[in-house]
């Protein structure tokens, strides 16, 4: 089994010096870097998580599927076919806005949550990280406010601040967004003559909080948003991975206008093929096409080819079901074993996704805590990494996604101890 996992905290991490990082005295080039690196940040976990990717060391701390669930053999056999039947297309450049077929699939796979949308209205992105990026590029001048959920997901956090935007956290509780809190913060930051651009939430199974944004909530949200003339940027790659409830309407399935909605393909099929989606109002989209055209020209044709021929071919509802079986699994597995070793913590109990969010007891800082635990064997991702200010210490990320069950167990043993052991320090 190989496992090269690159974890969701894996960029975080407090600001280096500059732009250059570590070694900048062997830097030539240290004064040609435009002002926008600064905001982009090197960790200091990742030194750790390179061991934390040895096998001897359960990993709690990446947000990778568990792929072993996918019919490889199957997977293989339509890949050879896509090149030897479409390989002139697969192989060739495509449309910056990705291939209309595929599109028109996007449509079927959204319908699940309750959107309404032309295939016109679609984007395909190399991942929805590229999503984020591309909204952000056509949306964010330095200094623009993102207001954001605390925490929040740390890779939209790179994003945001690779920008110069300025983030502004919002709390959430066990039903998502908070409404009051939303409309207070908009209200203040209305008051200080600030730019707020969009909102950005991830409503579904949250990374990392692991909670949804209530049904009811959903269009108190919207209401607050239009009212102080806010876009939202809906983002959704959990939605369908629900363990005891079928998907709920998605914020854009009530709003055409108001939101921009980003899904992804790498929860409920497979990252690799780097496949994502936007849907976007008409004007909106076309400048999304054209910032990812003069990055990227067009996603990849032959990933694009590979899971529409997935999705027409193969029992997808069928594999996205098959996961949410796994991961419930998982889930408890991780829960039960919280009750088991760490009964002093606190924790949510997410009800579907990849992550749990655990508050240590006593103050404890998960930050400072991680090297040993990384000694102790296992490996998570601390809450600093999903704050913009890097406050959130006391909290952990940990993910039942990839481990087996009884690794999750034998990794929240591990974590035990180091808990244990941070309180005689
Ligand atoms: N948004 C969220 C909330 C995520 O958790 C992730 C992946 N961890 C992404 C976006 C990016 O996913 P991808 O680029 O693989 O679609």
């Amino acid at each position: 089994m190989t496992t090269h996992p690159v974890p969701d905290g894996e960029t975080s991490g407090p600001p280096t010096s500059s732009a250059a990082g570590t070694g900048t005295r062997l830097d030539r080039w240290l004064d040609s870097y435009a002002e926008r690196t600064h905001g982009m940040r090197s960790s200091e976990i990742r030194a750790l998580f390179a061991v934390a990717n040895r096998p001897e060391v359960v990993s709690l701390a990446g947000g990778m599927p568990f792929l072993e669930g996918l019919p490889l053999d199957i997977l293989g056999d339509l890949a050879q076919r896509v090149v030897a039947t479409r390989g002139l297309q697969a192989l060739q450049y495509g449309s910056g806005q990705g291939d209309e077929t595929l599109r028109e699939q996007i449509l079927d796979v959204m319908a699940l949550e309750g959107i309404d949308a032309h295939p016109d209205d679609v984007v395909v992105t190399t991942g929805s990280q590229q999503a984020l990026d591309l909204v952000t590029r056509i949306f964010i001048d330095p200094g623009d406010v993102v207001v954001a959920e605390a925490p929040s997901y740390v890779g939209a956090l790179g994003v945001f601040r690779a920008y110069q935007a300025d983030v502004v956290h919002v709390p959430i509780d066990a039903d998502g967004l908070i409404p009051a809190a939303l409309e207070s913060t908009l209200a203040t930051l209305s008051r200080e003559g600030r730019r707020v651009k969009f909102l950005y939430t991830v409503p579904n199974f949250h990374n990392p909080a692991g909670v949804s944004l209530s049904v009811e909530r959903r269009p108190q949200i919207l209401e607050i948003a239009r009212r102080h003339g806010v876009l939202v940027l809906e983002d959704n790659p959990y939605g369908l991975l629900g363990f005891s409830t079928e998907p709920v309407p998605a914020l854009r399935s009530l709003d055409d206008e108001g939101v921009l909605y980003l899904g992804s393909f790498s929860k409920t099929f497979a990252p690799g093929y780097r496949v994502g989606w936007v849907v976007a109002p008409h004007a909106v989209r076309e400048k999304l096409v054209l910032a990812s055209e003069s990055a990227i020209l067009c996603p990849s044709n032959a990933s694009q080819i590979a899971i529409s021929t997935y999705l027409s071919t193969c029992d997808w509802r069928g594999q996205i079901k098959s996961y949410r079986e796994q991961y419930r699994e998982r889930r408890d597995a991780m829960v039960s074993a919280l009750t088991e070793h760490l009964p002093d913590a606190s924790w949510n109990v997410p009800d579907g996704g990849f992550y749990t969010w655990v508050r240590l007891p006593d103050g404890l800082d998960a930050k400072d805590m991680l090297p040993r635990a990384v000694t102790a064997r296992v490996a998570y991702v601390p809450g600093t990494a999903f704050y913009f200010d890097g406050s959130g210490a006391d909290h952990m990320r940990l993910s039942f996604c990839y481990p087996t069950p009884e690794r999750i167990r034998e990794g929240v043993r591990r974590l035990a101890g180091v808990v244990a052991g941070e309180r005689d320090l």
